[in-house]
């Protein structure tokens, strides 16, 4: 069990390589445009990604422009996004942001985050109401090419049973924390592979541990043996 931050590094290595071996090297969507990106991640809070779509799908079939779901009726922008869950908040949520950065940048457009370094980046994208710490990393690392390393509910749980992160942790402290432990060049293939491991082998209820490559290296391997 790694006490320290450079054992933590290595261990997080040792994870990332072993699920490349059995999941091999996983590929993102083509990336979507920042702004894109960012409502499509306010879509996906609380639900899953087939539901997220439909509503993203149905904003843009309805609308052509982001300005034009910026400045639509919200009560349509909340009947739209309805399969996607909690509509009554993303609804205003997504409007408002659009409204916010169209305030301060002139235009619906985040590009120019990309002068930015990361931390700088995410700070700036963190200030707006729904906009958490998992949501701006999926737009700088997947849409913008910064380093970020999202950490969703998948990651958080199997993160915590892997013992790469202390226990009191957050999931808005995890961020930092495992950001710091695997190279920036490792963050796409690293979240996505720790997401497919928490899916399909390290379920929240019953991890089903002899089908997973990383006993050795698990905490709660080691201490439950199941
Ligand atoms: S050994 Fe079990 S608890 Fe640990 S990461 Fe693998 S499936 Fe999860």
């Amino acid at each position: 069990m790694p006490t320290n931050q450079p054992e933590l590094i290595i261990k997080a290595m040792e994870i990332y390589n072993r699920l490349l071996d059995r999941f091999g090297l996983p590929e993102w969507r083509d990336p979507l445009p920042a702004v894109d990106e960012l409502v499509s991640t306010i879509l996906s809070q609380n639900t899953n990604d087939r539901n997220r779509d439909i509503a993203f799908n149905a904003l843009r079939a309805q609308f052509p422009t982001w300005e034009a779901v910026r400045d639509a009726h919200p009560q349509q922008v909340i009947d739209l996004i309805r399969p996607a869950g909690l509509g009554n908040q993303k609804g205003p949520r997504i409007q408002t942001v659009l409204r916010q950065i169209t305030a301060e940048r002139g235009e619906l457009n985040l590009d120019f985050l990309k002068e930015y370094n990361a931390a700088d980046a995410q700070a700036w994208l963190t200030r707006f109401k729904g906009v958490g710490p998992k949501t701006a990393s999926i737009v700088l690392q997947f849409s913008l090419g910064i380093p970020a390393f999202p950490v969703d509910t998948h990651i958080y749980r199997v993160s915590g049973r892997l013992g790469l992160r202390p226990a009191a942790l957050d999931a808005n402290q995890a961020h930092p924390h495992l950001a710091a432990l695997f190279p920036p060049e490792t963050y796409g293939p690293g979240h996505l592979n720790l997401i497919r491991l928490g899916r399909e082998i390290c379920h929240a209820r019953k991890p089903d541990c002899p089908a997973c490559p990383l006993t050795d290296l698990c905490d709660y391997f080691q201490l439950n043996g199941t």
